[in-house]
């Protein structure tokens, strides 16, 4: 099946007979035993629970994985990742990331032992470079956020070759509807499915997925042990959101396009970085391992006075943290993402005073550049 028809047809409800059309909310803690030491599946929904399991077989057929579990956030899932880790162990992240997963990896990883190395991952010399014999994971976003830097994620596969170190790929940007990592190599996704997949800018939600059975079963384990599942009823919103999730990408990239192209040319703008850009440097590997770019942009203006205006002066878009939603977001790195970055590495990555990052969303793009236009006139 193409991912369109996945995004619908995806899961099938094992549970319910009547023909319901959508997963029935199993709103319920735990489930009654038919018998001593029997079971009918299901034991207590920190466990497992019917809505979450649609969900979780969904994304797991999205991604090209044997199994998905469902977090109540993006941080909850990889916090629950970083506990296949040991003290000693030695990651090496992008240096361009999410502001809370470098929060994670800098004030409790670290606490715990792991020595995490922030490399430029786009570039295989430099990962080489960084590898260790203690190195046990690469940690990629791609395109990162907000600099828009591209991992060849095959490539990075292949430069591990039989050393025992997993690549996880955060997918959040790209989602399986344009890219799916664990084709491209990489042995977990994670997701904030609070962004794409959700699609409404109304639930937190995180993932991971593998392709690996018994990556797999070690995941299980620390989802239930450390026990930040998602709810049932935000289960199901998922589930529903993940119905639209190609349209909204094709038309939020559609915008994307027009937006990126339109800001290129705009006085006040100096530099726009978006990975569907033929400037964009890593256009090649792009079109390699996706099948789309995406609608996230980044871009810098020609002084910390038009970037604050655009922030005051926007009007139809809003002036808000998250992305991925129908809503067309904007967000100023420095003051809310990157916020806890020491400002000499925020400096080093380009997150300036005149860097703004832009979710682009479904409404009418000429509604979004006029909006745009009379924010940075
Ligand atoms: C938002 C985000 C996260 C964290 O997810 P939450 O759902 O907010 O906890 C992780 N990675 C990326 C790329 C994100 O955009």
């Amino acid at each position: 099946m193409k991912p369109e028809t996945l995004c619908i047809h995806g899961a099938t409800d094992r549970t319910h007979t009547t023909g319901a059309v959508c997963p029935p909310i199993y709103q319920t803690a735990t489930f009654a035993h038919p018998g001593v030491n029997q079971s009918t599946g299901y034991d207590y929904t920190r466990s497992q629970n019917p809505t979450r399991e649609h969900l979780e077989q969904l994304l797991a057929r999205l991604e090209g994985g044997v199994d998905a579990l469902a977090f109540s956030s993006g941080m909850a899932a990889i916090a629950a990742l970083m506990e296949l880790f040991s003290p000693g162990d030695h990651i090496i992240a992008s240096d361009d990331l999410y502001g809370g997963a470098i929060r994670l990896f800098d004030k409790i990883s670290t606490k715990n032992g792991l020595r995490v190395r922030y490399a430029d991952t786009s570039d295989l010399a430099a990962v080489e470079e960084a590898i260790t014999d203690r190195t046990r994971a690469i940690y990629v976003e791609t395109p990162s956020n907000p600099m828009m830097h591209v991992s060849d994620i095959g490539a990075l596969r292949a430069r591990i070759g039989g050393r025992d170190i997993l690549l996880i790929a955060d997918n959040t940007f790209l989602t399986p509807y344009y890219c799916r990592p664990l084709e491209l190599g990489a042995d977990i996704v994670t997701h904030s499915g609070t962004k794409y997949l959700g699609g409404h800018n109304d639930t937190l939600a995180g993932f991971l997925v593998t392709a690996d059975a018994a990556m797999a079963e070690r995941l299980r384990f620390l989802h239930k042990t450390t026990g930040a599942c998602l709810s049932p009823f935000d289960s199901f919103l998922l589930t529903r959101g993940i119905k639209t999730l190609a349209i909204r990408m094709e038309r939020a990239q559609h915008n994307a396009v027009l937006i990126a192209n339109r800001l290129l040319s705009h006085p006040k703008v100096t530099a726009v970085h978006y990975v569907g850009l033929d400037s964009h440097p890593s256009l090649a590997v792009s079109k390699k391992q996706t099948s789309g770019f995406g609608a996230m942009i980044s871009f810098e203006t020609d002084s910390p006075e038009t970037a604050r205006g655009v922030l005051e002066r926007v009007r139809l878009i809003l002036y808000a943290e998250s992305l991925g939603g129908a809503e067309t977001l904007i967000t100023y790195p420095l003051l809310q993402t990157h916020a806890d970055v020491p400002e000499d590495r925020r400096v080093a990555r380009g997150i300036t005073d005149r860097l703004l990052r832009l979710s682009v969303g479904i409404e009418h793009v000429d509604d979004l550049i006029a909006d745009l236009e009379q924010a940075l006139a």
